[in-house]
């Protein structure tokens, strides 16, 4: 067996074991073979990594914004040119499907060049004084110390949602990835460092979430905590995370309804790649798909046929659609549901069961007669498991659709445009699609969710808010005392 490659962490300019010597190996998560040996930071590298972003920050956020938005055109372009093998070593360490893997690596592109342009951009906003000769305006400013934490199912994309915007505002970073993703972190890491981010600027410290996670989200010296990942860990957060600024972009249990009037055929195409797409495993997965009572037989019956035949294996061979899942605990996870739904007396149409012996791959399930209550119907299963629910008309289907505690990306397939619009306004989620499946968010518009999905939107001018305070400032050119609500003549 060839000898495995050893990663270090990146901090104060430094690629760095732990101090506490502890490693942790990374499995492909396709043939359950090491990718590599890791570090598990310790709570005393966190404290490094902080003080350095600390020490890094007086300087970094002087530097004008539009050069530091130089940096990340230099980042995109560093990407494009290792798009490829980036794309590869995605799957080898994720095991998204290639093709996914390069769609997440080019999202990672947008975003760096769309940062860069923000560099350009950092507006605050003039008003009227209610006062005579004085002015009144707005300017943004960083925020400090950023801890950006991210989850594995999108290893670029999702890292580059925070970092980037965070460093264009001028803000510092630390950088804690998930254990399930250091590879990719660490490429991306290498990427900004030989774009020439200046020492210090950002810091990636690699291990356990639950011992390195809690010393950044404890330490006041963090003014942010961005964190995308389960609800459950953002609700933790919340908790320990003390008088400061947090962001949580979290789970959900997303839905497509089809109403009677649409195109059925690309109301298909839409919860197959929405429900199996990444194997499942996306924060804005079709976990559930509600169907009018009266297209419902016919829609299994096409969902079925096109299901049976999508293929599944590892994400580097051609052909491929549905990759395996993360790690074996995921693949627990996925098959519990499974147990769960049969149960609770729903009817299992297609998979609930794991596909070969290798390798955590599970095959695409699909549950039918799903009643809103059900578990399978209100949890996030993170995995390629639909559950259908049927609905009596428009109205029936929205107050089933809102039903659950999360709210992050729901669609509705009509041609009906009256029934469009409706739903738009009253679907409870943070994006609404129409005509179009749950999972296609662009880098330039908020991202982000209501209810227990979380707050803060990141994504476009939003991540620009997010990462910056506005300052308020009033010029009084008058040169008496005015009092404010009390001098109002
Ligand atoms: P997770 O919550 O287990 O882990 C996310 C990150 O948090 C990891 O880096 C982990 O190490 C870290 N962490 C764990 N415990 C921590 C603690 N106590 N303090 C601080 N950090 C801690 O999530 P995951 O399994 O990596 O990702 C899957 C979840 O992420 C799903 O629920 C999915 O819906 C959600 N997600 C949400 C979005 C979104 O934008 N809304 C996007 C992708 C994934």
């Amino acid at each position: 067996m060839p000898k495995l490659p050893v990663f270090k962490m990146f901090i104060d300019g430094q690629w760095q074991s732990s101090s506490s010597s502890q490693t942790f190996q990374k499995l492909n998560p396709a043939t359950g073979r090491p990718i590599g040996i890791f570090q598990r930071g310790s709570k005393h590298d966190v404290n490094d990594a902080i003080e350095s972003a600390e020490k890094a920050f007086g300087k970094w956020s002087e530097i004008p914004a539009p050069k530091r938005g130089k940096i990340l055109l230099k980042v995109a372009e560093l990407l494009e040119k290792n798009k490829e093998s980036l794309a590869k070593e995605l799957t080898e360490e994720m095991g998204k499907v290639l093709e996914e893997s390069r769609g997440d690596i080019q999202e990672a592109i947008d975003m760096a060049e769309y940062m860069a342009g923000e560099g350009r951009r950092l507006f605050g906003k003039t008003t009227t004084s209610e006062l005579k000769n004085k002015f009144a305006m707005t300017i943004r400013e960083p925020i400090g110390v950023v801890g950006c934490i991210t989850p594995w199912n999108f290893p670029f994309a999702i890292p580059s949602w925070k970092l980037f915007p965070a460093l264009a505002c001028g803000n510092t970073v630390v950088f804690k990835p998930s254990s399930d993703t250091p590879r990719c972190a660490i490429r991306l890491v290498e990427i900004l460092e030989k774009a020439g981010l200046p020492k210090g600027v950002l810091n990636l410290v690699t291990g356990s979430g639950s011992s390195i996670g809690d010393a950044i989200v404890n330490d006041k010296r963090v003014r942010m905590v961005s964190f995308t990942g389960h609800r459950d860990t953002g609700k933790g957060i919340l908790k320990k995370a003390g008088i400061k600024k947090v962001s949580l972009e979290l789970g959900s249990k997303n839905v497509v309804i089809i109403m009677n009037d649409a195109d059925l055929s690309l109301a298909l195409d839409g919860v197959v790649w929405g429900a199996f797409g990444t194997t499942g495993q996306r924060c804005t997965a079709a976990s559930r798909v509600i169907v009018h009572d009266s297209i419902k037989e016919k829609f299994e019956k096409m969902l079925l046929e096109r299901t049976r035949k999508l293929k599944i294996g590892n994400g580097l061979d051609k052909g491929v659609q549905v990759g395996p899942l993360i790690n074996k605990e995921a693949l627990r996870k996925v098959h519990k549901y499974t147990r769960i739904g049969l149960k609770e007396g729903a009817k299992l149409l297609i998979g609930g069961k794991r596909y070969g012996i290798k390798g955590n791959f599970y095959h695409p399930t699909i549950f039918t007669n799903v009643s809103p209550k059900m578990r399978i119907a209100q949890e996030e299963i993170f995995g390629p498991t639909t559950a259908i629910i049927s609905a009596k008309n428009l109205d029936d289907a929205i107050e089933k659709a809102n039903s659950v505690e999360y709210g992050l990306s729901f669609s509705i397939y009509t041609k009906d445009i009256d029934k469009a619009f409706e739903a738009i306004r009253k679907l409870q989620s943070g994006i609404v699609y129409v005509n179009a499946s749950t999972i296609g968010a662009e880098i330039h518009l908020p991202f982000g969710g209501v209810k227990e999905s979380g707050f803060g939107r990141e994504g476009g001018w939003t991540a620009i808010e997010e990462f910056s305070n506005e300052k308020t400032v009033y010029v009084d050119y008058s040169g008496k005392l005015q009092r404010a609500q009390i001098d109002v003549d």
